[in-house]
């Protein structure tokens, strides 16, 4: 069924945004597909189905997107990283580079435990900055990393690299 879906076709493409020379993927017309939108979390739920996954953690914003639905299906908890001052109880912060800049991002010190077996989830990998904050984030709390997701990976980007042998699943590569 789904299986026939090329999520590729449902990336748009944008030029010069948000600031010249950059090229972004825009998920958006993905998120408009509900076939497509199902194929992404039937896949991400396929591969992590097995492996006793509790815990599954995202930074915002379009990280949310797909961490949620894929907890759900995995009779998981959702996790939420969020930037700075956004959290209400007490929080763990982590300053990070990114593609466009420096930024910082905090999980609540409550939300992940040693026995947790945890997934980190975002919509795409490009440099690794965002992903290897969430890492640190979530090793803090001494938790076993299972693995990364992404809809999207930037493999010229070479962000694999930041990830410290941690497992890298992505469903869209650009080469
Ligand atoms: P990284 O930290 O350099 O790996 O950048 C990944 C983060 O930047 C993700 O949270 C993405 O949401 C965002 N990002 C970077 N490039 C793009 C893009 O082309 N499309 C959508 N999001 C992007």
């Amino acid at each position: 069924m789904n299986d026939s879906i090329n999520l590729k076709d449902y990336i748009r493409e944008i030029p010069d945004f948000p600031k010249p020379g950059i090229l972004f993927r825009d998920i958006t017309p993905l998120l408009a597909e509900p076939a497509a939108f199902q194929a992404v979390i039937d896949r991400l739920t396929d591969y992590y189905r097995d492996k006793q996954i509790t815990a599954i953690l995202a930074a915002e914003a379009r990280g949310f997107i797909f961490a949620a639905p894929l907890a759900l299906a995995l009779g998981a908890r959702f996790i939420p990283i969020r930037k700075p001052g956004k959290l209400p109880f007490e929080t763990r912060a982590f300053h990070y580079e990114l593609e466009y800049g420096s930024d910082s991002l905090e999980m609540h010190t409550d939300s992940i435990h040693s026995d947790d077996r945890v997934v980190i989830v975002d919509d795409l990998l490009a440099t690794g900055g965002t992903i290897s904050a969430c890492i640190e984030l979530a090793r803090h709390s001494n938790a076993e990393i299972v693995g990364c997701a992404f809809l999207i990976e930037l493999a010229f980007l070479n962000g694999r690299e930041k990830m410290n042998g941690c497992d890298v699943f992505s469903l869209i590569h650009y080469d």
